[in-house]
């Protein structure tokens, strides 16, 4: 991301005050109050004030003095100097305020749609899981007494065949520290454990997704799906496919 940024200085004036009395013409006359300020910028649109200097000039005889704030704090209630040069805070609040609300809404309807897919299960799904706490997955440590939690043990499960109740699943063979570090391990072809399997009940993967053992589930294109198992879902997944004319068929 390009960064533009610098400091201003600007100046706004405030008006005439009441008439007073000017030490440098010794007459009683009206001033003009002004402000000199400086404001930090990114990109013309954050801007942020961090210097306010206040001065007046006799409208008799032009004397400039500079002045504190509070001595026209009668005559002048703001300062005059443009919103858009002082409102950074409000939109920087807005914006970050936006992303939280964008990000919020985005993780509500990914984990509503991850649910959703736990919940009706279809061979070749991968649930993302932390494996330490998967019974069965060979990186439990009541399973593996060698095991220690907090090792590496986020992995996936693959999902291989659905029962009336249960799901047989097979887990990575490699597992890793940290969650982020599963989406590598699925970008690079994994290999998965086919020997000691893991059985879950279908109840138990959709409380296991509620607990947060299971943060995320992939469904794979149905091309994916049906090359991996094979048989098992050539049955009841692909009518429409069957129905289509095959274009290698004279
Ligand atoms: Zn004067």
């Amino acid at each position: 991301m390009l960064f533009v940024y610098g400091s201003r200085e600007k100046q706004a004036v405030l008006g005439n005050t009441e008439p007073r009395f000017c030490p440098s013409c010794q007459q009683k006359a009206s001033f003009t109050a002004w402000v000199d300020y400086r404001y930090f910028h990114l990109w013309h649109l954050l801007c942020f004030i961090y210097r306010r200097r206040y001065f007046t000039r006799c409208n008799h005889c032009r004397a400039v003095a500079p002045v504190e704030r509070d001595e026209l704090r009668g005559d002048f209630s703001s300062d005059n100097i443009p919103i858009r040069h002082r409102a950074g805070w409000i939109i920087l609040v807005f914006i970050l305020g936006s992303i939280v609300v964008m990000t919020s809404v985005n993780s509500f309807v990914k984990k509503t749609r991850y649910r959703s897919l736990a919940e009706a299960p279809v061979a070749g799904d991968i649930y993302l899981a932390d494996l330490a706490k998967v019974p069965g997955s060979g990186f439990n440590p009541t399973d593996s007494p060698d095991y220690k939690e907090g090792d590496k043990n986020h992995g996936a499960l693959l999902l291989l065949q659905i029962g009336d109740d249960y799901l047989l699943l097979a887990t990575t063979l490699k597992a890793f520290p940290y969650p982020s570090q599963v989406d590598y391990l699925l970008r690079h072809n994994p290999e998965y454990d086919r020997v000691n399997m893991v059985l879950l009940k279908k109840t138990e993967v959709v409380e296991m997704f509620e607990a947060g053992i299971i943060w995320e589930v992939r469904r794979p294109p149905p091309s994916e799906t049906a090359e991996l198992s094979g048989e098992e879902t050539g049955e009841d997944n692909l009518p429409e496919a069957a129905s289509q004319p095959d274009p290698a068929q004279p």
